[in-house]
């Protein structure tokens, strides 16, 4: 399957997602990886890889794509998970080790909800619980902006230089949230995540499609497009909205023609990152 690259501002997001196939993302910047795949050639450079659970269409390419480092040479990597499943991704990972006779250079870091990875360059990552059948987690990236503080506006730049070097704060600070992930997850997300609307970037899955599929979601941990439709009002601050994860049983089509009629305030921002179905 071919990935597609999309462009939103500074960032571009490449890879593809279908449910129980694969779902990958490359995030640049930073250069991070949103789960593995089955093994996607596009993250083998990550050096950050950010795992959202254990189903295989996303977990199996862990020990690839470490064992493709190796080979050529990248260098350490650090794969992210939820703490709950660390102790058996080690397992997979070590098993990969000795049936290759080798070591990766690799580190596995166990996150909770509210946890965080530093990426430096004023971004980090936190963790965020969502809705799914086995262990999981979210993840949203943060960024730190400076602005100029509103009662210095307008001030010459000579002026705040001088300010500035006698000590005084010249700027605010404060986190955005610029992307969030939400791997595989129910309508619960939107309680246990409650920043999703704040951010810039949102990636949401969207499984399920049609009337005879509406309580599917709920007993599978995914969601069906009338889910984003009762919570569209929560997203409305999101500049762009990246679904992904539909189903193999509905064709791409489908999808695009019931976020026109069931998301229609939305649609202008929203973007599939999903392939027709094999
Ligand atoms: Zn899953």
């Amino acid at each position: 399957m071919v990935a597609g690259t999309l462009r939103l501002g500074e960032l571009a997001i490449e890879g593809w997602s279908r449910a129980g196939e694969e779902t990958w993302f490359r995030i640049q910047p930073p250069g991070l990886g949103f789960d593995a795949g089955r093994g996607a050639a596009g993250l083998v450079g990550v050096d950050d890889l950010f795992l959202s659970h254990g189903h295989l269409d996303h977990a199996l390419g862990v020990p690839w794509l470490l064992s493709q480092r190796r080979f050529q040479g990248l260098g350490p990597a650090r794969v992210v998970c939820p703490g709950a499943i660390a102790e058996d991704l080690e397992r997979f990972v070590s098993a990969a080790e000795r049936l290759e006779g080798v070591v990766y250079e690799r580190e596995i870091v166990a996150l909770e909800p509210g946890g965080r990875v530093d990426l430096g360059r004023d971004l980090a990552v936190e963790a965020f619980a969502v809705d799914h059948v086995i262990p999981s987690l979210g993840y949203h990236l943060l960024r730190r902006r400076r602005t100029l503080r509103q009662e210095l506006v307008g001030v010459a730049g000579a002026e705040l230089a001088r300010r500035r070097a006698a000590g005084e704060r010249i700027e605010d600070e404060r986190e955005e949230v610029w992307l969030s992930y939400c791997g595989d997850t129910g309508p619960g997300v939107f309680q246990s995540a409650p920043r999703l609307g704040e951010s810039r970037v949102l990636m949401i899955e969207c499984t399920f499609l049609g009337a005879e599929m509406r309580d599917r979601g709920a007993t599978y941990g995914h969601l069906h497009i009338e889910d984003l439709a009762s919570q569209s009002g929560r997203l409305d601050r999101c500049e762009a909205i990246v679904l992904h994860h539909l189903s193999r049983r509905h064709h791409r089509a489908e999808l695009e023609r019931a976020v026109a009629h069931h998301l229609p305030g939305l649609a202008a921002r929203i973007h599939l990152m999903i392939p027709e179905a094999a």
